[in-house]
C-alpha cells in the first residue's frame, strides 16, 4: 500500500516534538502526522520539569494545542515505543520517524551511596513535584517520600539546581498558582529544611544560572544568604546581588550558603552522620548534610541497545531532535530551533528524493495500539478534571496514579462516592 502524503510518526511529545509537528505541517500540510507519547498527558518536561511555580513557562502548552486541535496533528498517547510498539514495527508503517523522547535521567554525582543520606537527582525531585505518575524519589514504607532533613546540599549551578533551592526555602504558603503536589512537597520538607549548601563549580562569574532565577532566591523573605568562594572574583553581576542580599538577610530563618569553585568529591561517614567532602581552591573542606541533590544535567535512562532506548534507532528516515539530538542542553525556545532545523533537514531528503510517501501510516498500527491508546480527547477529559478538582486559585490538581489517568481519560463510570471503579488496568 502505497500513499501520496507523507506519514510521520513522532516519537515524544515533549517541546521539540511539538514544535517539530509544527515545522513539519508548514512543510506539508497534507501529511499524516502522529505523535506517540509514553504517559496518559502531553508536553514532557513542560508539565513535569518546568517548575510549578513558573506557570509562565507552561503557558506554551496553548500553541501546542492547537496542534492538536486545528492543525490536523494526533496525540497517541500512552504508547511507549519500544514497548507497547516496537521500532521496527514505527519503521515499517512511517515514511519519517523523528525521536524526540529527550533524556529522562539525572547524571549522577559519582560519589558513594550513603544509608542515612539518600542522594537524589534534581530531574527527579522535580518531576515528582510536579505530579509525575512515576516518581522515583527515597520512599518510606507508606510510599510517601523521605523528608529531605534539615541540611541539604544542592550540587550545581545551573537554572534546575536554581530551582531546586527555591522550591525548597520558599514557605510553603507561598505556592498559590502553581500547580506542585502539595502532599509530595510538604511530605519532603516535613523535618523542616534549615540549611541549603550549593555547590558550584564553577566560579560566580560563569555560573550558568540566569540571574532572574538568582535574584528570586535572594529575594525570599525568610531566608539568611551567605557565601563563599568569591574572594578572586571580577565584579559581575551576580556578585553584586549577592552581596545585597547577604547585608539584607542577616535575621532570616532559612540559611542558604552558595559555594562557588567548589567540587564535592565523597560522601563519608562522620562521627555524628554523613559528611560531604568538598574540594575547594583552599583544600577539602567537610559539611553535615541529610540529603544531596544534584543538578549535573540529564542522560538516556534506557542504556543503548534497549528496545526503547533512541539510540538503537537509525536508518534513513530517522531524525533525532531536541534534548535527545544535544546531549540534554537549551530552554525550551532552543528546542524550537533544533526542531525548525530538523524539519530542514527532512524537507532537504524529500527534495532529494531521498525520502519518498510510501508508508500506510497510523492505519496500520491502530488495531495493535486500540486497547492501550490515549487519544487526545481523553488528554482533554484528564485536563478538564485536573483544572476542576483544585484548590480556588491554583492551575489544576494533578492526577498522580496511572490507573486514575487512564479511567479518566476513557471516562469510566464512577463510583457514587466519586472513586472510580475497578478497571482494566494497562
Ligand atoms: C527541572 C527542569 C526545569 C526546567 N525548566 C525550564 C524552564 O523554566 N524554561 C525553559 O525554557 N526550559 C526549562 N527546562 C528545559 C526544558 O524542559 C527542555 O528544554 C525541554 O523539555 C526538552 O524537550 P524535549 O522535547 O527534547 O524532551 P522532553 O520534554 O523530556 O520530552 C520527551 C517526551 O518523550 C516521551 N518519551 C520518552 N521515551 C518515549 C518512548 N519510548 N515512547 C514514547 N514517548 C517517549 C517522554 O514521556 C516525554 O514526554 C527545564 C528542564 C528541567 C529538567
Amino acid at each position: 500500500m502505497t500513499g501520496t502524503s507523507f506519514k510521520i510518526a513522532i516519537i515524544g511529545s515533549g517541546p521539540s516534538g511539538c514544535f517539530a509537528a509544527q515545522f513539519l505541517r508548514k512543510a506539508w500540510k497534507d501529511a499524516e502526522i502522529t505523535i506517540f507519547e509514553a504517559l496518559p498527558v502531553p508536553y514532557g518536561l513542560v508539565r513535569y520539569g518546568v517548575a510549578p511555580d513558573h506557570q509562565g513557562s507552561k503557558s506554551v502548552t496553548a500553541q501546542f494545542a492547537r496542534l492538536f486541535e486545528r492543525e490536523g496533528v494526533r496525540f497517541a498517547g500512552n504508547v511507549t515505543i519500544g514497548e507497547d510498539l516496537t521500532f521496527e514495527d514505527l519503521a515499517a508503517a512511517f515514511d519519517i520517524i523523528v525521536p524526540a523522547t529527550g533524556l529522562g535521567c539525572d547524571r549522577r554525582l559519582p560519589v558513594e551511596a550513603h544509608p542515612d543520606c539518600p542522594v537524589i537527582g534534581a530531574g527527579a525531585l522535580i518531576r515528582a513535584l510536579n505530579g509525575h505518575p512515576d516518581m522515583a524519589l527515597p520512599a518510606h514504607a507508606d510510599g510517601l517520600p523521605r523528608p529531605l532533613g534539615a541540611r541539604v546540599a544542592v550540587v550545581g549551578n545551573g537554572n534546575v539546581a536554581m530551582d531546586v533551592v527555591r522550591l525548597l526555602a520558599k514557605p510553603l504558603d507561598q505556592f498559590g498558582g502553581s500547580d506542585i503536589d502539595d502532599t509530595r512537597l510538604a511530605a519532603l520538607r516535613r523535618r523542616g529544611v534549615a540549611r541549603i549548601d550549593v555547590f558550584g563549580r564553577s566560579p560566580i562569574g560563569a555560573a550558568k544560572f540566569d540571574l532572574s532565577m538568582f535574584k528570586e532566591i535572594l529575594g525570599l523573605a525568610n531566608v539568611r544568604v551567605s557565601q563563599s568562594g568569591t574572594a578572586a572574583c571580577p565584579p559581575c553581576d551576580a556578585l553584586e546581588a549577592l552581596s545585597a542580599a547577604e547585608a539584607r538577610s542577616a535575621n532570616g530563618a532559612l540559611s542558604i550558603h552558595f559555594h562557588f569553585g567548589a567540587q564535592p568529591i565523597a560522601l563519608l561517614h562522620g562521627p555524628h552522620g554523613p559528611l560531604l567532602s568538598v574540594e575547594t581552591g583552599d583544600g577539602i573542606a567537610s559539611h553535615e548534610v541529610d540529603s544531596v541533590i544534584t543538578a549535573l544535567g540529564f542522560h538516556d535512562s534506557r542504556p543503548s541497545g534497549h528496545p526503547c532506548s533512541a539510540q538503537s534507532w537509525s536508518g534513513a528516515q530517522v531524525f533525532p531532535v531536541g534534548w535527545l539530538q544535544n546531549g540534554g542542553k537549551g530552554t525550551i525556545a532552543a528546542n524550537r530551533k533544533s526542531a525548525k532545523e530538523t524539519a530542514g533537514e527532512i524537507a532537504a531528503a524529500a527534495k532529494d528524493r531521498h525520502l519518498v510517501p510510501a508508508a500506510p501510516g497510523f492505519a496500520a498500527v491502530a488495531d495493535r495500539i486500540a486497547d492501550t491508546l490515549v487519544d487526545y480527547e481523553g488528554w482533554c477529559r484528564i485536563d478538564a478534571h485536573e483544572r476542576a478538582t483544585c484548590a480556588p486559585g491554583r492551575p489544576r490538581l494533578k492526577l498522580t496514579d496511572r490507573a486514575e489517568m487512564l479511567a479518566v481519560a476513557r471516562a469510566l463510570p464512577r463510583d457514587a462516592d466519586g472513586t472510580d471503579r475497578p478497571h482494566a488496568a494497562h
